[in-house]
């Protein structure tokens, strides 16, 4: 017999109390209509409300639904990369928890799918009820990564897509440790399309994405597709020198050639405190990569798993 394909969807969970039972609800509906066989990979990211028993209940009743609990806070990037891994799904779909991604685009995503395509990808045409700081930083963002990169990102797209079976084999190859998952995917390559939509208000709650994780979630992005901040402090080196150049023989023309000598300590400290300024900064972009790689090089698990409901064979695994 011709067995159904199945979609796997994979959602993180924050300290989602809020917003869980209506995303299940419209999830559901969506992946009852697709025709196809589906599961639900809820990822409890350390969550400390009552979003881990609200799934445990979920899954009592409804047999689509998959748990993963992991031991604590590991981050929104890598809880994807856990449901992406323990998905058995002929294509997979990532969607957040909070329904600012409307479940029925899915429906749109598969029918690309049906036609060949490999990832569809949602492009934000707009974002409700989100603040001017978050769409203003979130735009520049974008823009400033399409500079820095060599692969083509595409612009105002989150991890809102379906990806098919061979898509995700080779994600789940990549053993790095700082992912920046819609870049993985824009490399991996194969066919790949947009779809546009309006990116809706949070159903309920707050962001789970506060300024020190928004930073480091794009300083991941740069570090992982681009070595352009490590040339800077070549490029700025060249421009100094050359200004220091000119500098040199502005004052040897004055001493040789005029009766006036160049006043000294002011202008000494500025560029003493510029150039020590832009050599620290270059530091600590070094930092940044020289961190990311010793995370790489420890070979620490990517996270813990502290529970596994909902999936057959029920032994916990974890990213080697
Ligand atoms: N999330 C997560 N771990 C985190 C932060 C966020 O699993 O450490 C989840 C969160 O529950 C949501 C999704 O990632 O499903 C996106 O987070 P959020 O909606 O807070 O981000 P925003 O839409 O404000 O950028
Ligand atoms: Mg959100």
């Amino acid at each position: 017999m011709n067995k159904r394909k199945l979609i796997s969807v994979v959602i993180p969970a924050y300290n989602e109390e809020l917003v869980i039972r209506e995303t299940h609800k419209r999830l559901s509906t969506v992946c009852s209509i697709s025709g196809y066989d589906y599961e639900l990979i809820y990822v409890n990211d350390g969550s400390r409300d009552r979003t881990e028993e609200i799934l445990r209940e979920l899954a009592f009743h409804d047999s689509h639904v998959r748990v993963l609990s992991f031991s604590r806070n590991f981050g929104h990037q890598v809880a994807v990369t856990a449901g992406i891994e323990h998905a058995s799904g002929d294509a997979v779909v990532l969607i957040d928890a909070d329904l600012q991604d409307p479940p029925e685009l899915i429906l749109d995503f598969i029918t690309k799918w049906e036609e060949g395509y490999d990832v569809v990808y949602a492009v934000r045409k707009s974002r409700a009820g989100e603040t001017w700081f978050k769409k203003v930083t979130a735009k520049l963002f974008y823009r400033i990564l399409q500079r820095l990169i060599d692969i083509q990102i595409p612009l105002d797209t989150g991890d809102f897509r379906l990806m098919s079976r061979r898509v995700v084999d080779s994600l789940n190859a990549m053993p790095e440790k700082h992912r920046f998952v819609r870049g993985l995917v824009s490399w991996i390559g194969f066919k790949q399309v947009g779809i546009e939509y309006e990116r809706q208000e949070r159903f309920a709650g707050e962001t789970k994405y506060p300024l020190r994780k928004m930073l480091r979630f794009a300083f991941d992005g740069i570090t992982s597709f681009s070595f352009k901040p490590l040339q800077l402090a070549g490029i700025l080196g060249l421009y100094s020198a050359g200004i220091g150049f000119i500098g040199i023989l502005i004052i040897l023309y004055m001493r040789l050639f005029t009766h006036s000598t160049v006043q000294g300590w002011s202008s000494l400290m500025v560029v003493v405190l510029f150039l020590g300024g832009i050599q620290l900064l270059i530091l600590g972009m070094m930092g940044e990569y020289i961190g990311r790689m010793y995370d790489e090089v420890r070979r620490r698990p990517l996270y813990i798993l502290e529970e596994k409901i909902g999936f057959p064979g029920g032994t916990v695994q974890t990213h080697q």
